[in-house]
């Protein structure tokens, strides 16, 4: 049942995600000098079992290399690009962009969430010397929109709902920031599993369209990672747990398989698609290797025992990255990944 207590608890995975990351970073999975300074009391606040570190670390170099690609990429044509993350909560990535090899490449990010998080990030981006910095100077971020909005060089954040008609909420507030005729990647990082598919779907069409009318012709790229194949006992199990929580998966439902995945984006015509579970991610990737259920990520020193690796297993078969792109008339940009 949705209503504002729904909302409530979807806008919770966003604390959840935040904290799964922070303990990542404090056990050395990953490094990202940022997070601490969005999460109130980040010294104080517990690590997680090392099931959630391993899962956040597959998760973040996932879809880490997949953008890092896609910055390569454009690149490579001698083109700026912008990214534009949906249900971004207090995701960190425009802070590790910008003070990354490849800044020059972003022109623009733009996040969008619910007012409440939006405004809760507001506020510990003008309370942190460390994040604003990373924006510019004092005088050039603007808060606005009664703290439901913020506003820098390239970094901007706005209010809204995903849900509501793209058309009448998001083209008002896109219009000016973003160039209709730049490589533009969406990421969509656990958020349209939250949404009914006719609401997400209304949403990739809504970019689509925005996109496809650059007169000079441009790319959309766009990466997707979330919950799938959730019909089997653990996928049950999985979706019990968030229900007790009143958090609901209606997003999942149309995507029984990995290869059902691809179709979010070949329905709207994307040129280049592919998906695959977290698992199958990780093996690829060498990121995962264990020997005596212990996991060794490349170039950590230290080592956590995993009693639960069927359970790993199980949960990186539930997980999957979706990525793919729609190169619009001219064809001479080509596409990355593909
Ligand atoms: N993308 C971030 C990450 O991966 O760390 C946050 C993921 S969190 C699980 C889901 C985020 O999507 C939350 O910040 C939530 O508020 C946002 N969200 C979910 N449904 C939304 C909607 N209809 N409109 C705006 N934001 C939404």
């Amino acid at each position: 049942q949705r209503g504002p207590d729904a909302d409530g608890a979807i806008r919770q995975t966003d604390t959840d995600a935040a904290l799964a990351r922070l303990s990542a970073v404090k056990k050395g999975y990953i490094e990202d000098p940022f997070i601490t300074h969005l999460i109130p009391r980040a010294q104080f606040q517990p690590t997680r079992p090392p099931l959630i570190n391993i899962g956040t670390y597959v998760r973040s170099k996932s879809i880490d290399t997949l953008v890092e690609q896609w910055l390569e990429s454009c690149e490579q044509q001698n083109t700026v690009c912008q990214i534009v993350s949906l249900g971004a909560g207090s995701d960190t990535r425009f802070w590790r962009i910008n003070t990354g090899p490849r800044s020059h490449v972003l022109k623009s990010y733009l996040e969008l969430d619910f007012p409440d998080v939006v405004t809760r990030k507001a506020m510990a981006i003008r309370k942190s010397k460390e994040l604003s910095a990373v924006l510019g100077s004092p005088e050039s971020i603007v808060v606005a929109s009664g703290g439901t909005a913020l506003h820098s060089a390239k970094y901007h954040m706005l209010s809204c709902d995903l849900r509501h008609s793209p058309s009448s909420s998001l083209a008002p507030i896109l219009d000016g920031l973003l160039s209709q005729s730049l490589p533009t990647l969406l990421l969509c990082e656990c958020v349209l599993v939250y949404m009914a598919p006719e609401s997400s779907s209304a949403l990739v069409d809504w970019f689509v369209n925005y996109f496809s009318s650059a007169q000079d012709g441009s790319i959309l790229g766009a990466i997707v990672y979330e919950m799938f194949g959730l019909q089997d006992t653990f996928g049950q199990v999985m979706l019990n747990n968030l229900q007790s929580r009143n958090v609901s998966l209606p997003g999942a439902a149309p995507y029984p398989t990995v290869e059902s995945l691809p179709e979010r984006f070949t329905r709207h015509g994307f040129t280049f698609t592919h998906a695959l579970t977290l698992s199958e991610r990780a093996s690829q990737k060498t990121l995962v290797f264990r020997s005596d259920n212990r996991f060794v990520p490349p170039r950590m020193s230290h080592l956590e025992l995993l009693d639960e690796v069927e359970e790993l297993n199980l949960v990186l078969k539930h997980y999957a990255i979706t990525w793919g792109a729609k190169t619009f008339m001219p064809v001479h940009k080509s596409s990355p990944w593909g």
